[in-house]
């Protein structure tokens, strides 16, 4: 019984978009499992959700036991954890991400299929038209471009979660064990031939996003903590620099006292400089906690999700009995 396909979609509090998901995502799935010719799973991650959608997820899977799969996590992991703890349990050969939101069209993922059967092996979107606000683009844009300057990780759209992945590469990121989770560039990194294709999105079907501005803001420090030292290495660069002026213009004003006197003018450049300065030492003091804080977490090594329960036929639910074996 092998899988050419898993699809990975991660779910918090979206019941309100749920149905519609469903509505559009099997029959696209199925299409494409009749004109490939592959088989496919689809693993549904409740990421701790509050609202009914562990109930949704729990008779989707009744309706569709033959190729739905459910994994419940007791507690609010965020996105990129629920999404491992999905790979976690993937069978596929090659396995594909989206958002459960509709925004990425299920119909896409055969663009995504056609270049991963060209020979490459990780095949990530981006997103033509991007239907978010603009609070939320521009942001965005800006930090592609700080993400390509300062890593080695090369991706035309890092925000978009449409994206396929070969066995190999999900086998590697199963075994890595950072907490600060980001997938798209964790996968960028041990892909052999990655590339990107363009893919249309689509506004939110229902419900809000579930990203507040805070949620956000860490999500991109983990982007940059876990893919450079940069920030930290620009960090002492300044610092040197700094430190290297402020030593000049000390010299400079001691000499001057020494030939002229003490004089009480220019207090406010002097405060004006002086608190430059204590805001560049105070941000780099948080810096250095950003990466301390990360450091910390991966010393503690707690277990990252829980799994309350995972939904799926046994081999001995279905008609398989041409092998019986286990499945993986
Ligand atoms: N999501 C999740 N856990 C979280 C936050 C989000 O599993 O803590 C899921 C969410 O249900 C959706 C996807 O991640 O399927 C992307 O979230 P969202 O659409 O809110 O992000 P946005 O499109 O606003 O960036
Ligand atoms: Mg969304």
């Amino acid at each position: 019984m092998n899988i050419d396909l898993s699809v990975v979609i991660p779910i918090y509090n979206e019941a309100a978009g749920l149905h519609s998901l469903f509505a559009r995502l099997y029959p696209a799935l199925d299409k494409l499992s009749a004109e490939l010719s592959l088989r496919y799973e689809l693993i549904l991650i409740d990421d701790g959700s509050r609202d009914a959608s562990p109930a949704m997820l729990r008779e989707q899977f009744n309706q569709r036991p033959d190729v739905t799969r459910v994994v419940l996590l007791a507690v609010n992991a965020g996105q990129h954890m629920a999404i491992k703890a999905g790979f976690e349990v993937t069978r596929g050969t090659t396995v594909v991400t989206l958002d459960a939101d509709l925004q990425n069209p299920p119909e896409e993922i055969s663009k995504l299929l056609v270049k991963m059967r060209e020979g490459y092996d990780y095949v990530g979107g981006y997103r033509r038209e991007r239907q978010d606000s603009a609070f939320r683009k521009y942001p965005s844009r800006l930090l592609n471009r700080i993400r390509e300057r300062t890593t080695r990780i090369r991706m035309r759209d890092q925000g978009c979660m449409l994206r396929a992945y070969s066995r190999p590469i999900i086998d590697a990121i199963n075994h890595s064990n950072e907490v600060n989770l980001y997938i798209p560039a964790l996968a960028f990194i041990y892909a052999r031939k990655p590339t990107d294709v363009e893919v249309a999105h689509e506004e939110r079907a229902a419900g809000e996003s579930k990203y507040p501005l805070s949620k956000l803001i860490r999500l991109n420090f983990d982007l940059m903590t876990g893919f450079s030292l940069m920030p930290l290495q620009m960090f002492s660069m300044i610092g040197m620099v700094t430190a290297i002026i402020s030593t000049a213009a000390f010299i400079f004003l001691a000499i001057r006292r020494v030939m002229h006197g003490a004089d009480a003018d220019g207090v406010f450049t002097l405060f004006s400089f002086t608190f430059m300065l204590l805001g560049v030492a105070l941000f780099g003091m948080g810096l250095l906690g950003e990466y301390i804080g990360r450091i910390y977490q991966q010393v503690q090594s707690r277990p990252r999700y829980l799994i309350q329960a995972i939904l799926e036929q046994t081999p001995s639910d279905t008609n398989d009995v041409t092998t019986g074996q286990r499945p993986s």
